[in-house]
């Protein structure tokens, strides 16, 4: 890629390149979503994944960014059940509602892109930061890229900004009383868990980060 943007083409290696890292963390996310729902979270999250991989792998050459983020979310949520079905798959569309119109992903569109899916979110699962959700790695993530950027204007380290900043907003929710979602129910007995829905927000995060860093590196 190159380091300034993502192109349509960048985009479906990108995301197939996360569907590989959110299928390596599996066992994990099931065993956190064990300790505090009801463990399938990784299990949902691979097949969710790997049904957007087969969706765009099947999609027209000519398919822009906001078609596969569209696309992606249909297929995720067509083939997840659970919390995380719905919301992701509606962040994903709204993603590509969003971009709609832009031919590539450079710092602003990935701005729009967190910024919307942060609002799909709080308007889907009415969740507020703080409640141990995921949306306290999306709202890190869209923050930290918000606010003024020590990384300056570049795509590839704006990238990992947001994957370190949901990557730490994730293990934080470890402290936090869970107020939304199946978890809810467990009170304190949640104290010491990370959200899984945190965690695998912050390693589609970083994925996407180490994803950039590699392939803009290598000059692909
Ligand atoms: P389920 O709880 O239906 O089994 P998953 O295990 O796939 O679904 O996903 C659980 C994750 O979904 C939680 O860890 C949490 O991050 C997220 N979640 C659940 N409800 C909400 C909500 N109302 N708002 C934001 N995130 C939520
Ligand atoms: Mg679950």
């Amino acid at each position: 890629m190159d380091p300034a943007s993502i192109t349509p083409a960048d985009l479906r290696q990108l995301l197939a390149f996360v569907a590989e890292a959110i299928s390596r963390k599996e066992a994990e996310l099931n065993a956190l979503d064990a300790a505090i729902g009801d463990g399938d979270h990784g299990i949902t999250m691979r097949v969710g994944f790997t049904a957007v991989n087969a969706k765009i792998s099947g999609l027209p050459d000519a398919a822009g960014i906001d078609a596969i983020f569209r696309e992606s979310g249909i297929a995720f949520m067509g083939a997840t059940g659970g919390a995380i079905g719905v919301l992701l798959g509606k962040m994903l569309m709204a993603a590509g509602a969003a971009l709609k119109g832009r031919p590539e992903i450079g710092p602003a569109e990935f701005r729009i892109l967190l910024d919307a899916m942060e609002s799909t979110l709080v308007s889907t699962g009415k969740a507020r930061p703080g409640d141990k959700t995921m949306l306290d790695a999306v709202h890190a993530a869209n923050d930290a890229v918000k606010a003024e950027n020590p990384s300056g204007e570049e795509l590839v380290p704006m990238m990992e900004l947001a994957g370190r900043s949901a990557l730490r907003a994730a293990q934080d929710t470890a402290q936090m009383l869970p107020h939304a979602g199946r978890a809810s129910r467990l009170g304190e007995r949640a104290l010491g868990h990370p959200d899984p829905g945190a965690v695998s927000f912050s390693v589609f995060l970083t994925a996407m980060a180490e994803w950039a860093q590699q392939t803009s590196r290598h000059g692909a």
